[in-house]
């Protein structure tokens, strides 16, 4: 009846069914949840695009995939510039010279340099085998101690010192007053929100939510050709080698009878004191579209994971890169289905790496 049976309408199942339809494919979608989108999910409340499941912010540094998600979706002009408090002091982010003004009372690059530079010294490392390494060997024992410890540990649940180097190498040092949290050329968020971006890509394509593929996995194969998987791996596969590991969060959101809460999109907690690692003020994405009167804040809580709660950081560490080796061994010897997206494929990928993922994965 189909070409492709996709599960999950999730950015990656969206995209791969979009290209499949381009292409004169029969495709039906199906998802557990009750909406499109999977974590990208956005939704109105007091005219304010509330992200239900995170802050997602685009940006891409190739030009295909921004072509492509244009087609799609306007994006207005937002950079992410989060905040940090600790302890009631404010730090911009990324680290940079606001930053490092703040914390050392210092006017120039060349004094900013110094100081990191003396305290890498006092440090000592070498070699950093573990993330408080790789930290203080970037940024100094001053920028670590107040922005980066407490944050990582309630994210992770586990000391920094027990958490793997790879986790902070992207982080961005920069010697200029530039609070843009990326890189890449182009950034924004859609002006009427990603679930209608998600919409527009499964336009012409049969959707059918709150349908649980592993549930009927017998009778939903039979009706297509392939089947597309983008769910949690070791859950397909009855999690036969044991669980991998993820972190959850528990979103707490609340609509606030003021206009303006935190004068940002985003503030990180970075001390161990305050439960949450964040606070999202939804409006500022939009530059304050919606209801003047009120705003949507979201605290995120940082949650331990267990089968059945929602998987959102696959948990790199090298004991479970070396169980998904064993699951990615078993879906390369399934003959009808290919596996795809952030959970199907156990990396932490961001939006425009799942669509660069899915448009190769459909040609
Ligand atoms: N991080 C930190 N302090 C912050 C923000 C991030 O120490 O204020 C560290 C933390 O270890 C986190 C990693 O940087 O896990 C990656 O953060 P990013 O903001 O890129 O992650 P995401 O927004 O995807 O959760």
């Amino acid at each position: 009846m189909y070409d492709y049976l996709i599960v999950g309408a999730g950015l990656y199942g969206a995209v791969f069914a979009n290209r499949k339809k381009d292409q004169g494919r029969r495709c039906l979608v199906i998802d557990r949840r009750d909406h499109i989108g999977g974590n990208i999910y956005s939704q109105q409340v007091e005219g304010i695009e509330v992200h239900r499941y995170g802050p997602h912010i685009f940006h891409t540094d190739r030009r295909e995939v921004w072509n492509y998600v244009n087609r799609f979706a306007e994006f207005n002009h937002f950079t992410y510039a989060p905040v940090a408090c600790y302890r009631g002091e404010l730090y911009n982010l990324p680290f940079n010279m606001n930053t490092f003004v703040r914390m050392w009372d210092i006017r120039t690059p060349k004094e900013a340099r110094e100081m990191i530079d003396r305290q890498v010294r006092e440090a000592g490392i070498t070699h950093a085998a573990n993330l408080e390494e790789q930290a203080v060997s970037l940024v100094g024992r001053d920028v670590y101690e107040k922005l980066i410890k407490g944050y990582t540990e309630k994210q992770w649940g586990r000391p920094c010192r027990e958490l793997p180097a790879s986790i902070i190498k992207r982080l961005p040092v920069r010697m200029t007053f530039d609070n843009n949290y990326f890189n890449h050329p182009w950034q924004g968020i859609p002006k009427k929100g990603y679930t209608e971006m998600v919409k527009g890509m499964l336009e012409g394509t049969e959707v059918r939510l709150g349908i649980d593929f592993l549930a009927r996995r017998e009778e939903l194969s039979r009706l297509a050709e392939r089947i597309v998987y983008t769910g949690p791996i070791d859950e397909y596969f009855g999690y036969r080698f044991g669980s991998l590991e993820y972190r959850s969060l528990r979103f707490e959101t609340e609509v606030l009878e003021i206009s303006n809460y935190q004068g940002t999109a985003g503030m990180n907690f970075t001390d161990s004191e305050v439960p949450y690692t964040r606070i999202i003020e939804h409006k500022h994405f939009t530059f304050g579209e919606g209801n003047p009167e009120k705003t949507v804040i979201t605290r995120e809580y940082p949650l331990a994971w267990r089968p059945g709660a929602e998987a959102y950081y696959p948990l790199g560490d090298a004991g479970n890169q070396a169980l998904y080796e064993k699951y990615r061994s078993l879906a390369e010897k399934e003959k009808n289905t290919s596996f795809g997206g952030r959970l199907g494929t156990y990396r932490y990928l961001d939006m425009d790496q799942v669509i660069a993922q899915a448009m190769e994965d459909a040609g």
